[in-house]
């Protein structure tokens, strides 16, 4: 069902990347006419750890992805390794989802195209202004604009927003691996130099993600950075060629400017380690079509702030526990001791508890492990 005619809609998109999509199924919901462009043609790959945490696995169903078809792989929480401390917890209930980028992509947008939203993919998106975008040439007229344009955002420029000047980067890679997971949780291994994540994407294969903040650890450097995971990779063939990509924890001061609205990478992010970034976009994109729906863009901006607080927050705390080798000795330690309380932090994280249940005996309690861990110091590497 095409509803928008062919040079106005409602609701333009810029971006199709999972935020530009997410928000185009929501405002067609909505009952909304949906234009989106991206310069890409899918399915669109990109540098991710492609975990989908279970609050993105409820969005996409209340989305209507079908995904019960795709080749994905389940897990059900988190385990931290460095050297000989392994610190894990599970999620309570609903499980998080690994799945190739280019299959979450294929997913999203071959449901976009079923319901009515009018995709033109490989045009970029030239310039906007009050009443419209031009794109290939051509002005389309529309009542609201999305920023879903990632974290390099034209739309963010075009409205004058700013991202801050000390905006934290790290540089990340990401390789397949045909070998069977030998886990049903996402693995996270520390270095000074970085992390690695490994996350089940199939039966017969796993993502491999590496972030660093000073230098990017090399794939090929994986058996001297984390020699464990090179053990576990041992024998296994390379399923796809290196991606790059950035990593970025920031937040806008503003998210809209009038009837154009960021979403996803575009609006502000939290650092990769939170493994969030299109469970954030997902779930961003009810707040917008709602906002969009009362034509209210404070609602939005108010829901995108609670949305993202969480994440950012434990994307700092990750980053700069990453950091300080001492710090993260401490900590892996006393999460590895008190599971119960990692349990707890998991669950908020995941979206499954409020931030208020964590309780301010859990935080004493956590706090008093890191004090008193003994934390095992080595030799620098
Ligand atoms: C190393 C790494 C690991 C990560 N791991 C995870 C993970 O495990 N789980 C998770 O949920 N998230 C993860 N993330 C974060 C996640 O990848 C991002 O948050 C997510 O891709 C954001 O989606 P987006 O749609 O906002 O942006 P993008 O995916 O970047 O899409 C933006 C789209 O806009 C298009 N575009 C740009 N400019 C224009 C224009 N002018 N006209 C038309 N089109 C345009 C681009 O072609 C692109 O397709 C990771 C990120 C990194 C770097």
């Amino acid at each position: 069902m095409v509803t928008a005619a062919a040079d106005v809609t409602d609701v333009f998109v810029v971006g199709g990347g999972p935020a530009g999509l997410g928000a185009a199924l929501a405002a067609r919901a909505r009952g909304l006419s949906v234009m989106l462009a991206d310069s890409a043609h899918p399915p669109i790959d990109k540098a991710c750890g492609e975990g989908l945490m279970p609050a993105g696995v409820t969005a996409l169903g209340r989305l209507g992805v079908p995904i019960g078809q795709l080749r994905t792989c389940a897990f059900d929480g988190i385990r931290f390794i460095e050297d000989e401390i392994v610190a894990e917890a599970r999620f309570p209930g609903a499980r998080g989802l690994g799945i190739r980028r280019t299959d979450l992509h294929r997913a999203l947008a071959q449901a976009a195209a079923e319901r009515g939203v009018i995709t033109r993919w490989g045009s970029r998106v030239e310039a906007i202004d009050d009443g419209g975008v031009r794109v290939d040439g051509k002005k389309i007229a529309c009542r609201w604009i999305i920023g879903a344009d990632g974290h390099n955002s034209q739309v963010r420029e075009w409205i004058g927003i700013r991202t801050p000047a000390r905006a934290r980067r790290r540089a990340g890679l990401r390789q397949h691996f045909r070998v069977r997971p030998w886990s049903d949780l996402v693995e996270v291994y520390w270095h000074p130099l970085g992390q690695a994540y490994v996350t089940p994407v199939g039966s017969e294969e796993v993502c491999v993600a590496v972030t660093g903040a000073r230098r990017t650890v090399r794939i090929s450097d994986l058996a001297q950075v984390f020699p464990a995971l090179a053990k576990r990779l041992e024998g296994a063939s390379a399923a796809s060629a290196v991606r790059g990509g950035i990593s970025t924890s920031v937040r806008l001061r503003s998210v809209t400017k009038g009837r154009v609205a960021l979403i996803g990478d575009a609006s502000g992010s939290a650092d990769s380690i939170t493994g969030d970034g299109v469970s954030i976009a997902l779930r961003q994109s009810f707040a917008l079509a709602d906002a969009i729906a009362q034509d209210d863009p404070r609602h939005y901006q108010r829901a995108h702030a609670k949305i993202l607080l969480m994440p950012l927050i434990m994307g700092r705390l990750l980053v700069l526990v990453g950091e300080h080798r001492r710090l993260r000795a401490r900590v892996l330690a006393a999460l590895a001791s008190r599971p119960r309380i990692f349990a707890r932090l998991l669950a908020v994280h995941a979206g499954a508890a409020s931030p208020a249940e964590i309780g301010l005996d859990t935080i004493a309690a956590l706090g008093w492990r890191i004090l008193a861990a003994r934390a095992p110091v080595r030799r620098a590497s």
